[in-house]
């Protein structure tokens, strides 16, 4: 029998018309794969079932020939007179046409390669024409140019199953070769084999609570909505079918968050952080300038962690240069001045050793032994560090991914500081944690994160936020501009380099194209070098570079030694020079608007006016050019990132296959909010008032059970 749980790869063995063994095959790999599940033969029914309609047409009105007008979509039901495949000189393209009836009027229909029409099609067959009817005025008659077809049966039979044309039919996005019509097919006939009614996958009185569609009336609405559904309500996702299916993805996701944070160690710690008078003064001590009240809070809520008894796991999300990275300073004071050491980890060479530089200055009188750690670290030196934070002679260590993968010994790791997070995943976390006793945890974002995502992306983490930036600091103007304004923007760029300033001119770099967009930056700074900026040092920065070279290139750029840094986006994240007041990017339409943020962050760090300027190339869509105005409108990070998040999806913003973060079925976090809200309540309230209770163990059998949770393997 068919069930929910039938593997797609046995599809074929249930007797669906049109369904053999090479079809069920392809549809195992094709769900198998937009599910990110590794293994085809695991693939299901059920999942296929959540591959849901793009969007749905109504073609259930039947409409006579007398009574169509030009330009009109509609369904007509017609016979076929008179058919064939019209030979058409010189292209490659063939056409088959014919001419029908429905007993008072004639039309055209013609279809373009699709020549085997000529044998579904005799004369005297009946049809189900939908499409755009236009009306030739040479012929007289209304044609249709590719239209839906639904060829009916025999006049007497009346148990006609019409499926693509005569009712509100669903519209799929390609999934591999199998194109709406085939799709639309197949769920079909999959629904009709199902049984009548399917188990309830969520507890009764959920369901029952939020007033839910049962999931197979859900399920079947979906993709065929009822005679009188509202059209409207479907294509905006809003039916009482999509809220339901929606509900469902966000509950389980909910509860699997809340489960991971629920079983997360909570071993107490070694030994408890007090905040003395003497910690006190030590932190007070390596501030350089006055906390902004938002992070006077920040640090607050993270003494308050530190010094409970179970480890903190807290993110800390702000504006890019609202001064997160002091914090996080602070917080290194307070566990080094404890007896413990501190540990920093950032995503690349560049920004770590600018927080080892920044981190050293700023400790310069506590006498704390700071080291750097790369994974281009010189062998020696890598082991002499590694011996020294085994004996503890290191107080806090910045360093790269290699202080996770080099098997680092620490002494007593008592915090852990993961800067610019989401370039690492989950899985990171629960490494680094691995790296003491249970340290405590502090993620820092160089994003900020949209309230929907950070309840999900970050779900089992508490959040500080910082909303301030520092003050004396003024917006930067941004402007998006297009190629022909090149030589006025160099001009301008010049005055602000007389004037004292420094400027970034950064290139994207995206991978499929690495080698011809690395040799187009370097070209780039030839060029600038060479016969625009003459007069000045102009510096080149790139991800190929070794180590070494980075670092020297950062550093004469610091100390203004070159006033013009050419630079790939490596430098998107946490690169702090304060001096410099321009940031010009070119090709901007090909980034993301968070990834813009950040890099427009890297000015107005002083407090000379800056300017950022989006050099774009629009000949490709109006989409990018009202995307980028978006970046003249608002400096407001928060903002721009549920921009980004509206038009980009989750997965490209965050990264969230990396992040364990599953891809969404039906859901999406932005437009579903409302929904994830009481999804989320429902999941909690289940986790805690009724966590013994024999419903609960089932549901978290049921998520544990699910790959894409991730909770076998993180803790
Ligand atoms: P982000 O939050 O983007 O990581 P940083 O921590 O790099 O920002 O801080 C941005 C800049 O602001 C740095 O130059 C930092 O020294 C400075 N800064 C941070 N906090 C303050 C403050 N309270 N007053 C003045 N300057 C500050
Ligand atoms: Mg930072």
């Amino acid at each position: 029998m068919l069930t929910l749980s039938t593997p797609l790869i046995e599809l074929h063995h249930h007797g669906l018309p049109r369904i053999g063994k090479k079809t069920s095959e392809s549809l195992a790999v094709e769900i198998a794969a937009i599910t990110a599940q590794a293994n085809p033969y695991k693939s299901t029914v059920e999942d296929l079932l959540h591959y849901l309609p793009m969007r749905y047409e109504d073609r259930s009105n039947l409409a006579r020939i007398a009574d169509l007008q030009d330009g009109v979509m509609a369904s007509v039901e017609v016979k076929v007179r008179v058919g064939g495949i019209v030979p058409l000189k010189g292209g490659r393209l063939k056409m088959y046409e014919f001419i029908a009836t429905d007993g008072e009027g004639q039309v055209r229909a013609f279809w373009w390669n699709q020549v085997f029409l000529n044998r579904v099609f005799t004369r005297g067959s009946r049809v189900v024409l939908y499409g755009q009817w236009k009306w030739n005025r040479y012929k007289n008659f209304f044609e249709v140019e590719n239209p839906e077809y639904e060829p009916l049966a025999d006049e007497d039979d009346d148990e006609l199953d019409v499926i693509h044309t005569a009712r509100r039919v669903p519209v799929y996005r390609k999934l591999g070769d199998f194109r709406t019509r085939q799709l639309r097919s197949i769920f079909h006939h999959v629904l009709t084999n199902l049984p009548e009614t399917f188990a309830e996958s969520l507890p009764a009185d959920v369901v029952e609570r939020n007033a839910l569609l049962g999931r197979d009336a859900a399920l079947r609405n979906a993709h065929f909505p009822a005679d009188d559904a509202p059209v409207d309500d479907y294509n905006q996702m809003k039916s009482a079918a999509h809220r339901r299916l929606i509900f469902e993805e966000l509950f389980w996701l909910t509860f699997a968050i809340g489960l991971r944070r629920l079983e997360r160690v909570k071993e107490p710690k070694g030994e408890l952080i007090e905040i003395t008078d003497r910690v006190r003064e030590a932190v007070r001590r390596i501030l350089p300038f006055t906390p902004t009240n938002a992070q006077k809070r920040a640090i607050k809520e993270i003494v308050a962690d530190m010094t409970g008894d179970e480890p903190m796991n807290r993110l800390l999300q702000g504006d890019v240069g609202s001064g997160k990275t002091i914090v996080a300073v602070q917080a290194m004071v307070i566990s080094v001045e404890n007896g413990y050491q501190a540990a920093l980890m950032a995503p690349t060479e560049i920004l770590a050793e600018q927080h080892a530089r920044n981190f050293k200055k700023w400790l310069v009188e506590t006498r704390y032994r700071v080291e750097l750690l790369l994974g281009s670290t010189k062998a020696r030196e890598k082991r002499e560090i590694q011996e020294a934070l085994k004996s503890g002679e290191i107080d806090i260590v910045v360093g790269t991914h290699a202080l996770i993968q080099e098997a680092v010994e620490f002494h007593k790791l008592g915090l852990a500081v993961i800067d610019e997070q989401h370039r690492f995943g989950v899985m990171q976390r629960a490494a680094i944690r691995q790296l003491g006793q249970n340290p405590d945890v502090l993620v820092v974002t160089a994003t900020p994160i949209p309230r929907s995502l950070a309840m999900t992306v970050y779900g089992d983490l508490e959040v500080s936020i910082i909303d301030e930036l520092p003050p004396g600091r003024t917006p930067v103007k941004t402007f998006v501009r297009g190629d022909d304004r090149r030589e006025k923007i160099y001009e301008f760029i010049r005055q602000q380099l007389q004037a004292g300033r420094q400027a970034y001119v950064v290139y994207p770099i995206i991978e499929e194209s690495e080698k011809l967009d690395l040799r187009n930056a370097t070209e780039m700074y030839e060029h600038l070098r060479r016969d625009v900026f003459t007069e000045f040092q102009v510096g080149l920065l790139h991800g190929k570079m070794k180590s070494a070279e980075k670092e020297e290139v950062m550093k004469a750029f610091s100390a203004n030694e070159t006033q013009i840094l050419v630079a790939t986006t490596v430098i998107e994240v946490g690169v702090d020079v304060p001096n410099a007041s321009v940031m010009l990017i070119e090709h901007a339409e090909r980034f993301g608007l968070s990834q813009l943020h950040q890099l427009r962050g890297r000015v107005g760090r002083g407090a000379a006016e800056s300017y950022c300027i989006l050099l774009a190339q629009f000949s490709k869509t109006k989409e990018a050019k009202e995307r980028l105005k978006i970046m003249e409108e608002t400096t407001d990070g928060f903002k721009i990132a549920e921009k980004d998040l509206e038009i980009r999806g989750p997965g490209e913003v965050m990264g969230t296959r990396q992040s364990g973060l599953p891809e969404f079925r039906v859901a999406n976090i932005v437009r579903d909010q409302k929904i994830l809200e009481v999804a989320k309540r429902e999941a909690n309230y289940l986790l805690t008032e009724r966590a013994n209770t024999a419903e609960t163990a089932k549901l978290i059998q049921h998520v544990r059970s699910q790959p894409r949770f991730g909770l076998a393997n993180v803790g």
